[in-house]
């Protein structure tokens, strides 16, 4: 097996154009399981760790720029105010050891529907890009566009992620995770919410509950127009329980969960309504206590 520890990022853009079968392992939280358990015996492994520019974020205006390889622990503990839900995301993934290591750039690589940060991606809006780039060039993928399949994702043979591109939050954004323990757990189901006052919409992502991370889109409309129609957003007052019902209820529809080994799939169903209105009243309550305070 060759091993390629390229130390720039053109040296790693290069490598992956002449060995496109190349695996890159960044934090390894995946890829060295993988191999351990000999799900992968790649021709060659892509050692992404060198790059430096890979593990530093920065903010341009209302855009967080988060390099593929900054990990859990750094987001939780530097980014938890531009991005409340990924970061809250972050908090359930694994155990220290593990949010050490392990990326949102691996997270997207390995594009599992039970990937924790996926659904605080979509929820984050439709604003958010994978940036990807190979010796062609560079693209920023719509997070929409980028889960394909099962643990696949749109990325060319050649491309490596190189950043996510998301918003600063400016509403209050939830996620909430159901496992068959507290911790070191892979999702059963897991749910992201966002209010986004300034455009007026609001942002689901689903995990676990689809062969691929999914939003709620009939669901966000829904919201959309209740808060709208009702002129909630100016005046913050209370959705009343037959919203926030409609809403879970329009989320469990959204989903096409299968039965496995952590939960059967109307368990799933049942428990992504429930995760639904939850994040919906606490999101709900944090922006109305918000619009009373400038008031
Ligand atoms: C004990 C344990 C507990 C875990 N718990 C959770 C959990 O609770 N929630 C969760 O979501 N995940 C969990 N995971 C899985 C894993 O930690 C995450 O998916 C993590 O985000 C992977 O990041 P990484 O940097 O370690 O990726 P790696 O293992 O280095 O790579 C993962 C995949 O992404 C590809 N890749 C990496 N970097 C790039 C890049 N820059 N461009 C293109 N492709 C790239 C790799 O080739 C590979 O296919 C757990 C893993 C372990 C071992």
């Amino acid at each position: 097996m060759e091993f390629l520890r390229p130390a720039t990022w053109d040296e790693a853009l290069a490598a992956k154009a002449e060995y496109p079968t190349a695996l890159p392992i960044s934090g390894g939280t995946d890829v060295m399981v993988e191999m351990n358990f000999d799900v992968h015996r790649p021709s060659a492994i892509l050692d992404l760790n060198r790059i430096g520019d890979l593990a530093t974020w920065s903010i341009d205006g209302d855009v967080v720029r988060l390099g593929a390889a900054v990990p859990y622990s750094r987001i939780i503990d530097e980014l938890s105010e531009p991005l409340p839900g990924l970061a809250l995301a972050a908090h359930t993934v694994g155990s220290p050891q593990i949010r050490n290591r392990g990326s949102v750039g691996g997270n997207l690589g390995a594009a599992s529907p039970a990937g924790d940060s996926h659904p605080a991606l979509l929820a984050a809006g439709r604003d958010v890009f994978v940036e990807a780039a190979s010796v062609r060039g560079t693209r920023l993928i719509p997070i929409d566009d980028f889960y394909t399949g099962v643990k696949r994702n749109s990325l060319e043979a050649d491309e490596l992620i190189r950043a996510v591109h998301i918003p600063v939050a400016d509403g209050p954004q939830q996620f909430s995770k159901i496992g068959t323990r507290n911790a070191m757990v892979i999702a059963v189901c897991a749910f992201g919410f966002a209010l986004h006052p300034k455009s007026r919409t609001v942002g689901t992502g689903i995990g676990s509950a689809a062969p691929t991370p999914r939003r709620a889109v009939e669901a966000e409309e829904y919201l959309q127009g209740v808060l709208a129609e009702r002129g909630l957003w100016e005046s913050g007052d209370l959705l009343g329980s037959e919203v926030v019902q409609r809403f879970g209820e329009l989320v469990r529809a959204a989903a096409s969960p299968i039965d496995d080994v952590r939960g059967t799939a109307d368990y799933r169903k049942h428990a992504l309504a429930v995760m639904a209105r939850r994040t919906l009243t606490w999101t709900w309550n944090d922006y109305s206590k918000q619009i009373r305070s400038a008031a």
